[in-house]
């Protein structure tokens, strides 16, 4: 069986592993008590809006910014995802556009939005000071970003002008940037050759978000073990990537690849395609009882049993109510086990060592997770050979 050599290390586990939790528009109860399960939220644009005029939010005395309102409250760090992927998609019909034409940064262009316009250095500059603007207090600072398919996609250009505009208008703040592509990008090695490209853009040790669509630990060997050679890219290249939204992948990928891992709500724990325009279902989903060490997800019901039978571990944070029978408010325990989980298992993981770690993965009773462990051996040997 391959193994990780001995030395294994990457600069990016000098640092404490950060776990991001995104969350819903409704969640500013869950914001007000999840600081000490999680190392902060992340709220999309949208759900920093104030609401249309006229509309029941606003007849009902909302401001729009809630979530973040109550994340400044209680000192629970926060980022934006700007969603500024979903401006391209908008026709400038607000019955199609919904939320994301009333956002600042929709406000800040022309729908319907091209690259050429963006070309447009003052066009640029405007669009770029409204995101900087709207990021005020927010714990990372991102320009404004946009799926591309290919290296000489337009909006691949517009993302690198937007990195260097942005650097230009705020020179003393740390610049991260955030990549969203398709799939296809990831298989066909655009999102890989694109990273030098980003890192002769940015400071050295800035982070990136990457966000790949429909990627999730289901997908074949050789997808994931593309998608950790895209981290360790990162690395070598002087970048300390935070991976989005990639469900059970978040352990692997931050205990050896990444700064941390950003996770998506439950019905959101992996992205969408960035092409394909969809607004929001309203429905409070199920949320289940995770296991990130096992990666399952289980009914409250059936995860108490298991318990019982002592078949899945006890969850490491001893004040955890997500199980305890006559539990008030099960939805909000769920979501911050969830959370307090992931991050206490990249924590066990980082410390078991990287060896002990994969052999602990390729040797696994559960099959995706012995992928998984194949996976970062395969992505760990191209490094090496290259
Ligand atoms: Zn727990």
């Amino acid at each position: 069986m391959l193994r990780l050599p001995a030395d294994f290390t990457s600069p990016v586990l000098e640092h404490a592993p950060q776990s991001w939790t995104r969350v819903e528009s409704v969640e500013v109860g869950f914001v007000e008590v999840c600081g000490p399960h999680t190392t902060g939220v992340v709220i999309r644009e949208r759900f920093d809006t104030a609401p249309s005029p006229d509309s029941d939010a606003q007849r009902s005395g909302r401001t729009g910014s809630e979530l973040k309102d109550a994340a400044i409250a209680n000192e629970v760090p926060f980022i934006k995802d700007l969603e500024t992927d979903r401006l391209p998609l908008l026709t400038g019909e607000p019955e199609h556009d919904g939320r994301y034409a009333e956002t600042a940064l929709a406000r800040a262009v022309s729908l319907p939005l091209t690259a050429d316009m963006l070309e447009d250095n003052q066009r640029r500059e405007r669009l770029v000071r409204e995101a900087i603007r709207v990021q005020v207090n927010a714990a990372k600072t991102f320009p404004p970003y946009f799926a591309f398919k290919s290296l000489d996609d337009q909006w691949l250009t517009v993302n690198l002008l937007c990195i260097d505009t942005a650097r230009l208008l705020a020179p003393l703040t740390a610049m991260s940037a955030w990549i969203s592509v398709p799939l296809s990008a990831l298989r066909d090695g655009t999102l890989l050759t694109a990273i030098p490209l980003y890192a002769r853009r940015l400071a050295r040790g800035a982070e990136i978000v990457i966000t790949v669509g429909e990627f999730n630990h289901k997908l074949g060997l050789d997808d994931i073990a593309a998608y950790f050679d895209v981290l360790a890219a990162c690395v070598d290249h002087g970048l300390r990537p935070l991976p989005d939204r990639i469900d059970e992948l978040s352990v692997p990928a931050a205990a050896l690849f990444a700064v941390g891992s950003i996770l998506g709500t439950s019905r959101y724990r992996t992205a969408g395609d960035p092409y394909v325009f969809k607004t929001e279902k309203r429905r409070t989903p199920l949320v289940k009882y995770h296991v990130a060490r096992q990666g399952l997800k289980l009914r409250v019901v059936l995860a108490r049993k298991r318990r019982g039978r002592k078949s899945i571990p006890p969850c490491a944070d001893r004040d955890c109510a997500a199980l305890k029978p006559g539990n008030a408010n099960p939805h909000r325990t769920l979501r911050l086990h969830n959370a307090h989980d992931v991050r206490n298992e990249i924590a066990r993981a980082r410390a078991l060592g990287a060896r002990a770690y994969v052999n602990g993965l390729q040797n696994n009773r559960y099959a995706f997770l012995r992928k998984i462990g194949q996976a970062i051996v395969v992505a760990n040997a191209r490094r090496e050979a290259a």
